[in-house]
């Protein structure tokens, strides 16, 4: 058993004890479709009473293997005893001040162990990074967006295609997952260009090999984009996630994201890496950019994982590039106490055994779940790394046809024999569990992902 989780004494097994979903479980579900808006996507009837670990029990008494986090967000897993404690501890002393306009410690302390957690290669100078703190995803790249037109001076923005970025205005205008994001909402944020992120098993480029792909993807960038739609002299930044997520889980080659970073140099383009969902230790490595040989971006964009469930997002730049003065950026709850507290304990359960963890139960998972492309002809792929992995599914592998409903079904299934999954893109399953997991749950979680793909193969 998992040294240093939640979890420890406790089941990790789920155990279903009503059909799903049970009386009281329908009951909050007819309550809050009364109420609340109807623009959020829930796909089964999940309700959480409670939850540790990687484990969530519903209103009546059900309990799941949660393998999506709170859609990648409960790094050290529900709950977490030292996060709770810390938070505890800091809501006795006081909620809120606003770092707007005052300090308080934790603020400080946090901005300075994530400014120093940032890759910082020789290629740079080793220049120092600093933190501006925001309260989600959305705000800490529409943040982004702002810092690299206010350093530049330029107005353009080029993002990738099934790239998600949140849906404010800003931060929609980059995205480019799924059109019903935008729909009736223009006019967008103008000058903002998309371009081809490398997605080599749905290549549009055809290319032989991975690398291949990349090349094509940054040729289109210097010679179709730059010739054709927009001089570089005016691009501000390049905005990509490390790893693609609603889009997917998508790796790009390491060719990709260093030959970007040779083409922003080139031209004087910022590059912004949307860490969102790939980052705090979620790869095994605090931030997925790390991967990818002397890749270092520029701004790192973080939320969800951040704070281990409470809000919080934050920009982090070198000093160089963070220039903006007094008044020209700010936030009244960003880097509030609460979060920056929870956000303290997180990285010291991340670098105290938690990424480990993440690299050997991701590369466990992944062990588990590449048989299973051979054995189901309804398996494409299986891709990612540490515990952001993608289960792509289609018709068949002769066709590689997207098989979106199948995918919804499976999902739904894993639900009702207990296993929590979320889908992304259009056919992909992903697999983003707490990184507090353990080999029994993963083992757990492969039976019941098996027995359903058994069910609908032919
Ligand atoms: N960027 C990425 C990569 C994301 O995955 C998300 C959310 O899923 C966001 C940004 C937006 O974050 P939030 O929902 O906290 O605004």
């Amino acid at each position: 058993m998992l040294e240093n989780t939640s979890q420890t004494t406790l089941p990790i097994y789920p155990q279903l004890l009503t059909p799903l979903p049970g009386p009281k479980t329908k009951a909050l579900i007819e309550r809050d479709t009364a109420y609340i808006s109807p623009s959020y996507t829930r796909g089964y009837p999940l309700a959480i009473a409670s939850g540790y670990g990687a484990m969530v029990t519903d209103p009546d008494g059900n309990r799941f293997l949660d393998f999506c986090a709170g859609i990648a967000v409960c790094a050290t897993g529900h709950s977490h005893p030292e996060v709770v404690r810390v938070i505890k501890e800091q809501a006795d002393k006081f909620l809120h001040m606003s770092g707007t306009d005052f300090y308080y410690d934790v603020m400080a302390d946090l901005a300075e162990r994530l400014a120093k957690s940032a890759p910082r290669t020789e290629a740079e100078g080793g220049e120092p990074k600093k933190v501006f703190f925001a309260n989600s995803g959305t705000e800490s790249l529409e943040g982004a967006m702002k810092l690299a037109r206010y350093h530049t001076k330029r107005k353009k923005l080029i993002s990738f295609y099934r790239s998600f970025h949140g849906r404010t205005y800003g931060t929609m205008s980059l995205t480019a997952s799924k059109s019903i994001q935008k729909s009736r909402f223009s006019p967008l944020v103008p000058d903002v260009l998309h371009a081809h992120y490398p997605y080599f098993y749905r290549d549009i480029f055809k290319s032989a090999t991975p690398d291949d792909c990349a090349e094509a993807c940054l040729d289109y960038i210097e010679n179709y984009l730059f010739k054709m739609v927009t001089p570089p002299e005016e691009v501000a930044a390049f905005v990509l996630e490390s790893i693609q997520g609603e889009g997917g889980y998508v790796v790009p080659p390491a060719k990709f994201l260093v030959g970007l970073q040779a083409l922003a140099k080139k031209y004087g383009i910022l590059i912004v890496a949307d860490e969102v969902q790939s980052g705090m230790g979620r790869t095994g490595k605090m931030w997925a950019a790390e991967h990818f040989g002397s890749y270092e971006p520029d701004i790192i964009c973080s939320a969800k994982g951040l704070a281990s469930g409470l809000p919080l997002g934050a920009i982090i730049a070198r000093s160089n590039v963070m220039d903006w003065p007094p008044g020209t950026h700010a936030t009244t709850f960003g880097g509030n106490p609460l979060s920056c507290a929870a956000a303290l304990k997180t990285m010291d359960l991340l670098e105290g055994g938690l990424m480990k963890n993440a690299t050997v139960q991701g590369d466990y998972l992944k062990s588990r779940l590449m048989p299973l492309k051979d054995q189901f002809d309804m398996i494409g792929d299986v891709r990612g790394i540490g515990l952001m992995l993608g289960v792509e599914i289609i018709k068949d592998k002769a066709s590689k046809e997207k098989a979106s409903a199948l995918r919804n079904q499976i999902v739904d299934e894993c639900f009702e024999q207990g296993l929590v999954i979320l889908g992304c893109g259009e056919n992909t399953i992903r697999f983003s569990p707490p990184l507090v997991i353990c080999q029994e749950q993963v083992d757990c979680a492969i039976d019941i992902f098996t027995r359903v793909l058994k069910k609908h193969a032919s």
